[in-house]
């Protein structure tokens, strides 16, 4: 880490709440809900406990929530999910399948497959005063590499991506990628283990991603060229969405993380001179996420080059513990959820430290359903004076999950993304069982949409049985 940087970390601030304690109006009205810029709240008071948010939801879509999320809190049903569909899709066939995931757990968590589908789910968020963060969920693990054909038909998919969020444009539009979609794992796994003993240097990288051609030290004839379509492949999404949508890299497994960061620092090298348009994910439930960013952040100010960062729990818990007892390697996961927190509110105070110091070089989107995390990061922001609309400070969360925690957000003034993921049914079951598998991780977040949904459910009912009485 860079000794400039260090001071900074511990600084001591003197605690500053949000102005005054204005009350918490959550209308009752249908569409639209803009939110209102100039609404403070103590962040205290954030509570996220208020039914009302959900005013928004058609009866339908409340109780598709409420099915999914009841089906989700199976844990036969969650372990099994990936099983469970594939024997489903054998034997339904496609078109059966897609008639019964369609309409309930497809709805729930993806935004739709053709552009019209994609834009209305936008505008709908845009009513609602949420912004879209677009993801294709397009990834491969290991063993499920497929040629170079499939990785530029990728990246077709991916420069569309940038197309529809900047012409369906919200304010400050962004996208997710997966580095996976456009380079094969199993070379991410090799560039991963050959990071543990060599460096690569970025200027390298970034002349590489323009057409030279180098041959990167450990890798072989067809991994080096494979390497090389990759990197030309990470420069053309970086030069379409330069200045136009922010890119957010996605992290994955421990095995082939560091080849990742590797290829994204380069693109922040090359991209991120004046701004943040390449941004890298840290994921929290690693023992290892504390040095890992205090790395990026030393890089960036060495390298003169600005940092995005999604702050992220992590989404693959089980399959690292698993495989780290199966190889015999220390466990990389915190030791419990409550260590995972402590990860994720420290992090989060170094960089809200560093936003306070530099706005335009530093930006963060807490990513994450956990309410006490958000009201962590709404109270830093306020002790260090972060303006909520300085753009450099956002919140994110996943479109079908927590949407209490999003909408009172917005309605109060914050910057909030939902992540939206788009696509066939096929394409997108392997994110739908993570997200089936996530929401049993999700601890407190579901539990409470569970009873929020409920409440407006019945406040419905009870609403339309008076309106039937009084008629008689
Ligand atoms: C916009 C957005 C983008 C995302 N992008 C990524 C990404 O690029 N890569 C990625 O990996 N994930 C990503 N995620 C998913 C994220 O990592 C979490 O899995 C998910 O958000 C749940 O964590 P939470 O903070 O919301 O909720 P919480 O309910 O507070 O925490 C649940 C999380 O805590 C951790 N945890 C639970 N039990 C334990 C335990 N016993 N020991 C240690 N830790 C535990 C796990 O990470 C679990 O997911 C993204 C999420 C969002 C909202």
């Amino acid at each position: 880490m860079s000794t400039l940087l260090r001071p900074m970390f511990h600084r001591i601030s003197s605690v500053r709440l949000l102005g005054t304690a204005a009350p918490r109006t959550v209308n009752g009205s249908r569409l639209p809900m803009a939110p209102s810029k100039d609404d403070s709240i103590p962040p205290e008071k954030l509570t996220f406990d208020d039914p009302s948010a959900f005013h928004v939801k058609t009866f339908r879509e409340l109780l598709r929530a409420l099915g999914v999320f009841q089906l989700c809190s199976f844990p036969v049903l969650v372990n099994n999910c990936g099983k469970l569909m594939s024997v489903a899709r054998s034997l339904l066939g496609k078109t059966g399948f897609s008639m019964i995931l369609r309409p309930s757990i497809y709805a729930q968590f993806v935004a739709g497959e053709s552009e019209a589908e994609i834009a209305v789910a936008m505008e709908k968020m845009n009513s609602l005063g949420l912004r879209t963060m677009l993801a294709v969920p397009i990834e491969e693990d290991l063993g499920e590499s497929t040629g170079e054909r499939r990785y530029d038909d990728n990246l077709e998919a991916m420069l569309e991506c940038v197309r529809i969020s900047h012409s369906n444009a919200c304010a400050d539009p962004m996208m997710q990628l997966k580095i996976t979609a456009l380079l094969s794992p199993e070379l991410c796994v090799k560039l991963s283990s050959l990071l543990s003993k060599e460096q690569y240097d970025l200027a390298q990288l970034v002349r590489a991603m323009e057409g030279e051609s180098f041959h990167f030290p450990g890798l072989t004839q067809s991994e080096n060229t494979h390497f090389l379509h990759g990197l030309r492949r990470l420069n053309k999404i970086g030069e379409t969405s330069f200045l136009k949508v922010r890119v957010l890299v996605d992290a994955e497994y421990t095995y082939m993380n560091p080849a990742l960061s590797l290829v994204t620092m380069a693109m922040m090298k090359k991209f991120n001179q004046k701004g943040a348009w390449i941004w890298n994910t840290y994921q929290c439930y690693l023992k290892e996420s504390r040095s890992l960013l205090l790395d990026a952040i030393g890089q960036s100010v060495s390298q003169s080059f600005c940092l995005g960062v999604k702050l992220v729990r992590g989404a693959y818990m089980d399959k690292e513990r698993m495989l780290a007892a199966k190889e015999g390697r220390p466990d990389p996961i915190q030791p419990s959820w409550k260590d995972t927190n402590k990860s994720y509110n420290g992090l989060l105070d170094i960089l809200l430290e560093l936003v306070s110091q530099n706005t335009e070089c530093f930006r963060v989107i807490v990513a994450t359903h956990n309410e006490e995390s958000v009201r962590h990061a709404v109270s830093r922001m306020a002790e260090l004076g972060i303006d909520k609309n300085c753009g450099s400070v956002c919140f994110g969360q996943l479109l079908g999950m927590c949407d209490h925690v999003s909408l009172t957000l917005a309605q109060h003034g914050f910057s909030v993304y939902k992540s939206v993921p788009y696509g066939s049914v096929d394409d997108t079951v392997p994110y739908l069982v993570r997200r089936a598998q996530e929401n049993r991780t999700v601890l407190q977040g579901i539990r409470k949409e569970r009873d929020l949904l409920r409440q407006e459910m019945k406040r419905r009912l009870k609403e339309r049985l008076m309106g039937y009485r009084k008629k008689c």
